[in-house]
């Protein structure tokens, strides 16, 4: 296996995150207070460590499903074209609904899904996503809840990879490549 030419440097550390979803789960709490049971829809592959500690800090009554939608494979360029790979388990009419996301880049993915899924009359549908690049949006699109706003980088870490790689960093890191010329 080759040496990968690149190094990666922390930008968000494990604790900052941890703070984060602290505050975010307390605003979640007092959103949903009234629900009786939320679904909390996670987007594969990218929010399996973000709703894992979502979830736990949530202490509401929630029902966990995933959803999984194409995004860049294994390349750094968004297709623009989103598809459902795997649809929820789940019903969500009239039910109360959040659906947790890694990131929110050019916005293609979540204004896709949250149609897909809004289509169903859920009660009530909200997002939350840990990081948003709004340098990048090229649709209109607002998560309900963002956990950090960052620039225009390529990051890792905390369940989001590289060509499937360090989705296992306990923190979120951004990669920079190593010129070996
Ligand atoms: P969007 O449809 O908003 O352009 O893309 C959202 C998806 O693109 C995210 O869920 C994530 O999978 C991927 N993505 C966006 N920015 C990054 C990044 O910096 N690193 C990685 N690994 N994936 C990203
Ligand atoms: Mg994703
Ligand atoms: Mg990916």
């Amino acid at each position: 296996m080759p040496h990968p030419n690149y190094a990666i440097d922390e930008m968000i550390s494990a604790k900052s995150i941890a703070a984060r979803i602290e505050e975010l789960a307390r605003e979640i709490r007092t959103e949903f207070a009234d629900t009786d049971k939320l679904v909390v829809v996670g987007l594969l592959r990218g929010s399996f460590v973000f709703i894992a500690d979502l979830v736990r800090e949530l202490d509401l009554a929630v029902e966990v499903d995933f959803l999984e939608a194409s995004s860049y494979g294994d390349g750094m360029e968004s297709t623009r074209e989103v598809r459902i790979l795997k649809d929820l388990r789940g019903q969500i009419e009239g039910r109360d609904v959040l659906i947790v996301e890694d990131i929110v880049d050019t916005g293609h993915t979540l204004a896709h899904v949250t149609k897909f899924l809004g289509s169903r009359k859920p009660a009530r549908m909200k997002t939350i996503a840990l990081l948003d690049k709004p340098a990048r949006r090229e649709v209109d699109f607002k998560a309900s809840y963002i956990g950090f706003e960052i620039p225009d980088e390529f990051v890792v870490g905390y369940g989001i990879d590289f060509a499937q790689r360090n989705r296992n960093l306990p923190f979120i890191g951004k990669v920079r490549f190593i010129d070996e010329s």
